[in-house]
């Protein structure tokens, strides 16, 4: 729908104006693929990846199951690469390896945009895409926010992304889209991932991790565009100073580091995915909404999601993905 919209609109562009170059006629900048998420997309994608049946998505079950294929089919169905080989994007990890409850392998799921200069330097954007799972009595967690949010506007950032590449506009460094497995039941995806890396991790340049993008904490009633940060500046200074800046320029939210205090007492800067990309020395920024009412209960479905403030978050992502992508030098971890 959306590129058939495009090609519409630059061939419209093109003959009203016979006299343009073939350059001018697809000037497209990092702010009109950013458009290109939409809250209608977010949401569509949503309602089916947090949809009953997907079972909750816990690690190992059928549902995940069913979850890890509607990545991988999104990823095919959009031409979008496999770092591993053609049309293999499951990162396979043993049962063993997943603590004493799961004995169903499981996998992570991996898509890989390669860059035009500096392939060999990786941003790793990931999003946890298990949830807990269903009670006994048949009753399922759905993990909208936790972490069908995340997960979903991967998906969108990578088909921003890819249009790049198909326009002649790609990224200039490498972009690898993880969606880990075995979250809930302690970052073990992650793990396994920094364990057993597809690309060096002296040479991933960053981990933009998303979990839960979808909703307001209550205590942002009324001013509710905000996202909270967590991490930017506690490797480098300089991705707490890039992501700043995309901000200020492109999307504008509150950025919020209440929860970044090395005393905070909720801790969440150990309790999601990024973190085994920190204890690695790659610096990090996590992307969250705090919790709130429906945090890991059944009724974090996807009609609570406030799609708008979501697409503005997935935005200021892309945005900060773009700009470390193809920024001059490389991000490092200078404060370590
Ligand atoms: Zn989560």
């Amino acid at each position: 729908m959306k590129h058939l919209l495009i090609i519409t609109l630059s061939l419209l562009t093109i003959s009203c104006n016979s006299a343009q170059t073939a350059s001018q006629q697809t000037i497209m900048t990092r702010v009109d693929y950013a458009n290109t998420i939409t809250a209608e997309e977010l949401k569509t994608h949503l309602y089916t990846f947090a949809s009953d049946n997907m079972e909750g998505r816990m690690t190992g079950t059928d549902g995940q199951k069913l979850a890890a294929e509607y990545l991988r089919n999104f990823y095919m169905d959009n031409g979008i690469s496999s770092p591993i080989e053609e049309n293999n994007y499951y990162q396979p990890i043993p049962a063993s390896y997943l603590g004493r409850r799961i004995t169903t392998d499981s996998e992570n799921i991996v898509a890989f945009i390669k860059g035009s200069e500096k392939p060999d330097e990786v941003i790793v954007l990931s999003a946890h895409y298990d949830h807990v799972g269903k009670r006994e009595d048949g009753t399922i967690y759905n993990g909208a926010d936790d972490d069908g949010s995340g997960t979903v506007a991967m998906l969108e950032i990578a088909e921003a992304f890819q249009q790049a590449v198909n326009d002649g506009n790609g990224p200039k460094r490498s972009l690898l889209f993880l969606h880990v497995t075995g979250e809930e039941i302690g970052l073990y995806g992650s793990k396994y991932y920094t364990e057993n890396p597809l690309f060096p991790l002296e040479n991933t340049v960053c981990n933009l991790n998303t979990d839960m993008i979808g909703r307001i904490d209550p205590d942002k009633e009324g001013e509710p565009d905000y996202v909270y940060l967590i991490g930017s500046d506690r490797l480098s200074q300089e991705l707490h100073d890039v992501s700043e800046a995309v901000n200020s320029q492109y999307v504008n939210l509150e950025l919020d580091y209440k929860f970044n205090a090395e005393n905070d007492p909720n801790r969440f800067y150990y309790r999601s995915d990024h973190y085994n990309f920190a204890k690695n020395n790659i610096p990090v920024i996590f992307y969250f909404n705090g919790v709130h009412e429906d945090y890991h209960q059944p009724t974090d479905t996807p009609d609570k999601i406030e799609y708008d403030l979501m697409t503005k978050r997935t935005q200021l992502i892309f945005q900060t993905a773009w700009e470390i992508a193809n920024r001059e030098g490389r991000i490092r971890a200078d404060k370590s």
